[in-house]
């Protein structure tokens, strides 16, 4: 099992010019920050370094703007967030490398913050440019990451510099890589695994990972249509991507090679439209008609599922169950859910749970705080359920 250097790993702090990458690439709406997780995922971090005395520099990215100086992408707007949150003095610097940098650190207090302006303004960061990762490293004593969202690129403030500086994963970061190890790295078995959401394209590489990995495989959402479909069933007008029979047969295969239990929905339920409060029906398999469309999974299935979930003591999940955004489609997602949260909150259960749709389901069925760990990560959540080396992480192993 893989260990992280950690923060108490530096050693003494006092005075000493530490690098934070944070991810502050929030979203934002009329010029406030609309939702401030990120921020307050690396506060801790922040806080417990300047506790220590260091010289607490915050670098991060914000937006696409390719290697050019945009304006609008200026991480100035982020200051007074970073310290309303953090509750301490943030001071902004509108360059994140050079001697002006260098004066500004300088003349920092101990224990006090800087937030640098944002690196995705030199195309060296994206590049993970040598010379460009010396002139960020040039600004520090220690580079500590907090950005478990980030990791998936190997850009020079999330790896590059980290072979530059004695490096740490920060607080935020470690509990991440510990609940994901957890889930699936050395996890305690039986582990089911829940794949939902739109689509078996998305998730393809997911799905073939854990076929390996896992000891249930539960497949909702609309990607369940096209396994359905693979295996004969008529899915009328729901989503379903009939062209990946052939790969949705393998899967199914592959499964049954490994030992993975691979459940599917028995029953669904249908509408003749996507629309909230649409007239629905809970039918059969053979029963849906061939102008409905599968927009849920149906209340046996779920049950099922549930029942599954309670011989085991390991849950990673991603993918909502149905079209949860749309009343009454959200039933599946929210039942499974909260059987899930019950059975962590019983100490059961492990449960990791990730992805924009699947925190925003969660969420939604209010049970987002039960689950052992919800990763806000896109991205590298998903790279790491395909089973892929994360660059920003593998840079940090002791
Ligand atoms: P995440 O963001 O958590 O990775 P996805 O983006 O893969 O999840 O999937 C979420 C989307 O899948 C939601 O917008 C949801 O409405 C859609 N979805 C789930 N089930 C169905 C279905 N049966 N038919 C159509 N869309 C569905
Ligand atoms: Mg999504």
């Amino acid at each position: 099992m893989a260990t992280f250097k950690n923060i108490e790993s530096l050693g003494a702090l006092d005075g000493k010019r530490v690098l934070v990458r944070a991810d502050l690439n929030v979203p934002m709406q009329d010029g406030e920050v609309s939702d401030d997780t990120r921020i307050r995922s690396v506060t801790p971090t922040i806080k417990a370094l300047a506790a220590k005395g260091a010289k607490v520099i915050v670098m991060s990215h914000f937006g696409r703007p390719k290697g050019q100086v945009v304006p609008d992408m200026s991480l100035e707007a982020l200051g007074q967030p970073l310290a309303n949150i953090t509750r301490l003095p943030v001071a902004f610097i509108n360059d994140c490398i050079g001697d002006d940098v260098t004066e500004t650190i300088d003349a920092m207090e101990n224990g006090s913050v800087l937030l640098l302006e944002n690196v995705r303004f030199y195309p060296g960061e994206e590049k993970n440019d040598p010379e460009f990762t010396k002139l960020l490293a040039a600004n520090g004593d220690a580079y500590v990451n907090d950005a478990f969202s980030c990791c998936h690129r190997a850009h020079a403030s999330t790896e590059g510099i980290a072979h530059l500086l004695p490096s740490a994963a920060g607080l935020a970061l470690e509990a991440e890589l510990v609940a994901l190890e957890n889930a699936l790295g050395t996890p305690k078995h039986p582990v089911a695994a829940v794949v939902g959401g739109a689509k078996v394209s998305t998730k393809l590489d997911v799905l073939t990972h854990l076929v390996e990995k896992v000891d249930h495989l539960i497949i909702g959402g609309g990607m369940a249509n096209t396994f359905l479909a693979a295996q004969g069933v008529d899915v009328g007008k729901s989503l379903c991507e009939h062209d990946l029979a052939d790969t949705a047969r393998d899967i199914l295969g592959r499964a049954e090679k490994a030992g993975c239990t691979l459940h599917l929905p028995t029953d669904v339920v249908v509408a003749k439209e996507f629309a909230a409060n649409a007239e629905n029906r809970t039918v059969a398999l053979d029963q849906v008609a061939a102008d409905d469309m599968i927009l849920d999974v149906g209340a046996a299935s779920v049950a099922d599922l549930s029942a599954a979930l309670h011989g085991c003591k390991t849950l990673i999940w991603n993918g909502p169950m149905g079209a949860f955004e749309i009343e009454p489609f959200d039933k599946a997602t929210v039942a499974l859910a909260k059987a899930a949260a019950e059975l962590t909150d019983e100490g059961s259960l492990l449960s990791v749970a990730g992805g924009g749709d699947t925190v925003a389901a969660l969420n939604h069925a209010g049970v987002a705080e039960k689950f052992t760990h919800i990763s806000t990560a896109g991205g590298a959540f998903l790279e790491w359920m395909e089973g892929k080396e994360l660059p920003g992480v593998k840079v940090l192993e002791v």
